[in-house]
């Protein structure tokens, strides 16, 4: 029979929010307060973006039932640009967007004709994805719900920003970001296309003379101007003659271009072919000095200045450049200045000897100057120059220093006397605007910027990070590399949707810095929504003295002209919910928002609110390939929802990786989900409650298999491994499940209704916070009244487990196994079976063994000494053999059975398998089973197997 799966979710998530199950309010209980990073409305959910949620609801869940009185809420996130680059593409009738909206995801016509307006795009996305998250079961308190653009927000926004203002952590300077040209404004991870980050680097630019002229050559090893013997110019390209500020440049244009962001005054005055500037000589700046310049096709136009100064004691691709030179026989003029030319060598590194570009060069057998192998021998020497070098003495007064040292001061000193300056590049060029535009690095000047680079603010961020559970652990060190290479960040902008900075209103807020401490907001906004807080009158004083306990409620009752009842209720709501018990998000947001939300919370709010954990997640792929529009690959959440169900997508999105991982989606794991949802939900329709009596083995053992499932389970969702939780709730536990069937069957039993109606009502609890719904149908089927959901969390007891029943079950299952083998090997059809049990002597010195392998002594002599020393089992002497064996069997054992073992002493192996062993192994093998003891007066021991008997390995006989 087909589950309606729609009219099952719909049924529940009615019946939950008229229950008002997720709407949290303080009370007696303790609480959690999950959070996950609010959604940009500017496109609708996809499966990838389903799986941080649904961790973060399973994790809501799962304290909800532990008994937990739990906050999850949510809210949308309007600020910033890329809604406002939308609206344009709409306005500029862009096909591709408009054909995305219509054709992926489904947006009406009439609606993408108001998209000219951001706002309608925000609206209109947040309303489908509120919806998604709703179909999706998410336990959400939508009391709480906000927009970063409502007025009180805004409020809260500019207190959160006059703090930190006021502790000097906003500072206005000169300083570079990234750069939209076309936009006029800086970007940051969410603005560009393909969500990187602008990532750029410093190069010192060196000032040759050449008449008039400057050219400057960019690099990032200062410290090798002592070494320069000659500049080299790619002939083929065509420079400008540029004024800057000044003075007169000779550069590329793709240079001259990049210059003029950098707080220059760029005049264009001509132009200069590279070949012309072939064999004419430059001076260097700090002596008096000519040098030449050659001809060389390396050089690119768009890196650096288009001009290099070569360096070939040290710079691998400049020695190679002389070498093809001098191969290339240029003219006589020419050749004889390029033989005139003699390799400085000005570091000494431990292993390298005068020339070390022409070591590497050889060891890596570079053919010419196009030859990739370069790049390897370049970094090899740069990477033992820069740990191991030092400068030598024709480096003047820098001799003697460390290359590693030496770059800040050589820059320092360049600068000073105006022989070098600063371009800033991107390095993982393109960058591109989510407009289309190619982004740049630009010096900003009365820009503000969080000063993240504050060592002391570092320093506090580290303390709670340190402090902090951080799931997976292994993600913890690049929190550590963030906050170290962290620097100022710009947090306003001249355009966008957000909230205005107080004091300088040409300026927005960015969106990377209004998200920062919003979860404190959650514990107010539900008095925005009912009107007790509106923007009008709130002030700093107000927030101070929610979120800090500072100033005096009389005041407040006063500016704000809400009571003081009414102002304490508020406060007394914060103080319940704060800290943040645990943060998710994707682990593209450790770099910038995880690492901001922690810098930012240590420097507002006391220690006591700082939040205690944060959680990441990987990705999402698609049948194993990335998620992206042009590989048409993207699934909207809502039509997967409605096409598969809300659980198995759930199901199917937890189960396919662990935490870090990227989590592989393909829809065959998502119907076979299904089935096992379909079929366990028909098997609780069939159950009753029957009373349970008389317990037979095989019932105390799958019993205590359910314990152990559920202290696994548990342990498992703790350290959010929920892959492994749920794979031990649905497969691994129904592996137990069919063992226990067997048994049963084997023994025509009609009376375990009640047994699996235990066990399933505890794995459907325990299913409830992955597969909500479904789960909450199971538990009315199963007869339960009230919601599987707001049940407890099934308890782990150890007294519940049998060792016993489990030891038992094990030998059973042990010696059939053994049985097939030996039939599988002698390929014979067995007429009769006998099975020999070890005797009590062999049993007591079992134990004895058994302890003290336990207690550490696995050494075959120390264990036979000590035997023997004893008189109760000292006629072990007669057969080492056995000794050895057990030995081996024990040590083949987990330490789980070892113990359980140990705690199964009284087990009577003989009894057991006479009860059990015959009537299953009947219906295994078709023939009797005789059971003795290796003991016993009347045993039928034919071929004498019976002396091999041991403790929970007995001896068989097939014939
Ligand atoms: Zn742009």
């Amino acid at each position: 029979m087909e589950i309606n799966w729609t009219e099952i979710e719909n049924k529940w998530r009615s019946k939950w929010i008229e229950n008002k199950d997720f709407e949290t309010n303080p009370n007696k209980k303790p609480k959690k307060f999950i959070t996950v990073a609010y959604p940009y409305p500017n496109s609708p959910q996809h499966i990838g973006h389903g799986r941080t949620y649904t961790l973060a609801d399973v994790h809501a869940r799962f304290y909800r039932m532990q008994g937990y009185n739990v906050l999850f809420p949510m809210a949308f996130h309007y600020t910033g640009t890329p809604i406002l680059g939308m609206a344009k593409r709409v306005e500029a009738n862009d096909k591709e967007l408009i054909d995305n909206l219509k054709n992926l995801y489904g947006v009406p016509e009439e609606s993408i004709k108001e998209f000219v307006e951001p706002i309608k795009i925000a609206d209109y996305f947040h309303e489908e994805i509120k919806t998604g998250m709703i179909e999706m079961g998410y336990s959400i308190d939508w009391r709480r719900e906000f927009t970063t653009i409502d007025p009180v927000y805004s409020k809260f926004i500019e207190w959160q920003i006059n703090t930190l203002r006021a502790k000097n952590l906003i500072i206005q300077g000169s300083h570079p970001v990234g750069w939209c040209p076309k936009d006029q404004n800086p970007v940051s991870q969410h603005d560009t296309l393909g969500d990187v980050e602008p990532d750029f680097t410093e190069y010192i630019l060196i000032k040759f003379k050449f008449d008039d002229y400057i050219i400057p050559t960019a690099t990032l090893r200062p410290e090798t101007i002592f070494g320069v013997v000659n500049l080299w110019v790619n002939p083929e390209i065509i420079y400008k003659k540029i004024t800057v500020d000044d003075e007169k440049w000779i550069v590329s244009q793709e240079c001259a271009y990049k210059l003029e962001f950098l707080d220059k005054k760029i005049a264009y005055d001509g132009e200069i072919k590279g070949s012309e500037l072939i064999g004419k000589s430059v001076t260097v700046p700090h002596r008096e000095e000519s040098i030449v310049m050659l001809p060389a096709s390396f050089v690119e136009s768009g890196t650096g200045t288009g001009m290099v100064m070569s360096v070939p004691a040290h710079a691998p691709f400049d020695y190679q450049a002389l070498e093809d030179i001098k191969k290339d026989q240029p003219e006589p003029e020419l050749a004889s200045k390029v033989n005139q030319i003699i390799p400085i060598s000005i570091i000494e590194t431990e292993g390298y000897g005068k020339i070390p570009a022409k070591e590497a060069v050889e060891k890596f057998g570079v053919a010419d100057q196009n030859d990739p192998k370069l790049e390897e021998a370049t970094k090899e020497v740069y990477g033992k120059e820069f740990y191991g070098g030092k400068l030598k003495s024709n480096t003047e007064k820098f001799s003697g220093i460390k290359v590693a040292y030496a770059k800040d001061i050589i820059k320092e000193w360049l600068i000073e006397n105006k022989h070098a300056d600063i371009l800033l590049e991107l390095t993982n060029t393109p960058v591109k605007c989510r407009c289309g535009a190619e982004c740049v690095v630009k010096v900003l000047n009365n820009q503000w910027f969080l000063n993240y680079g504050d060592k002391d603010w570092k320093e506090l961020a580290t303390k709670c990070f340190d402090s902090m559970n951080i799931l997976p652990q292994e993600i913890r060190s690049e929190f550590n590399y963030v906050i170290g290479w962290l620097r100022e960040r710009a947090c306003a902008r001249q355009h966008g949707l957000g909230t205005k900075l107080p004091w300088d209103e040409g300026w927005i807020v960015e969106s990377l810095s209004d998200s920062v401490i919003y979860m404190a907001y959650y514990t107010i906004s539900k008095f925005v929504n009912n009107k007790t807080i509106t923007a009008d009158n709130l002030s700093k004083e107000f927030f101070d003295y929610i979120f800090l306990e500072k100033g005096d409620a009389n005041k407040i009752s006063e500016i704000t002209k809400m009571s003081i009842d009414t102002i304490n209720e508020i406060k007394k709501e914060f103080q319940y919910f704060y800290p943040v018990d645990s943060r998710h998000s994707g682990r593209d947001l450790v770099p910038n928002h995880l690492t901001f939300f922690v810098l930012n919370h240590v420097a507002i709010f006391p220690e006591s609110n700082w939040p205690k954990e944060i959680v990441v997640n990987g990705s999402v792929l698609m049948n194993g390939s990335k998620m992206s529009k042009s590989m048409g690959n993207i699934i909207p959440l809502r039509k997967a929802i409605q096409d598969y169900g809300a659980d198995p997508i759930r199901l199917a999105i937890i189960i396919s990786a662990e935490l870090l991982q990227d989590a592989d989606f393909n829809m065959e794991s998502v119907s076979g989900i299904r089935n096992k949802l379909e079929s366990l939900y028909h098997e609780c329709s069939r159950l009753k409650a029957e009373k349970i009596e008389n317990l037979e083995a095989e019932d105390r053992w799958i019993l205590s298999k359910t314990q152990s499932m559920i202290s696994q389970v548990t342990s498992a969702i703790e350290k959010m491994r929920l892959r492994e939780a749920l794979h031990d709730i649905l497969f691994s536990f129904e592996s137990d499940l069919s063992w226990y069937m067997k048994r049963v069957n084997a023994k025509n039993r009609e009376n375990i209704s009640g047994i699996l109606h235990q066990i399933n009502s505890t794995r459907v609890a325990m299913l409830s916070p992955f597969a909500p719904h479904i789960a909450e149908e199971m538990w009315e089927k199963l007869g339960h009244s009230g919601f599987a959901s707001t049940s407890k969390w099934p308890e782990f007891s150890q007294e519940k487990i049998d060792a016993i029943a489990i030891q038992a079950e094990e030998l059973l299952k042990s010696t059939i196994d053994d049985i097939i083998n030996i039939l599988k090997v002698t390929k014979i059809t067995p007429q009769k079976i006998t099975i020999y049990t070890t005797d009590s002597f062999k049993s007591k010195v079992y134990c004895s063994i058994l302890e003290k392998v336990m207690a550490g002594q696995t050494n075959m002599g120390v264990v036979m000494k000590e035997l023997i020393a004893n008189p109760d089992t000292s006629d072990v002497k007669k057969n080492p053999n056995f000794v050895q064996k057990t030995i081996k069997d024990i040590l083949s054992e987990p330490t789980e059975i070892r113990q359980t073992k140990l705690e199964s002493k009284e087990f009577d192996e003989k009894s057991f398998l006479a009860n059990e062993l015959t009537k299953l192994g009947k219906e295994e093998f078709s023939v009797e089973i005789q059971v003795f003891s290796e003991s016993d007066s009347d045993i039928y021991d034919p071929k004498g197997k019976a002396r091999h008997a041991r403790p929970f390995k007995p001896a068989i006989l097939i014939e």
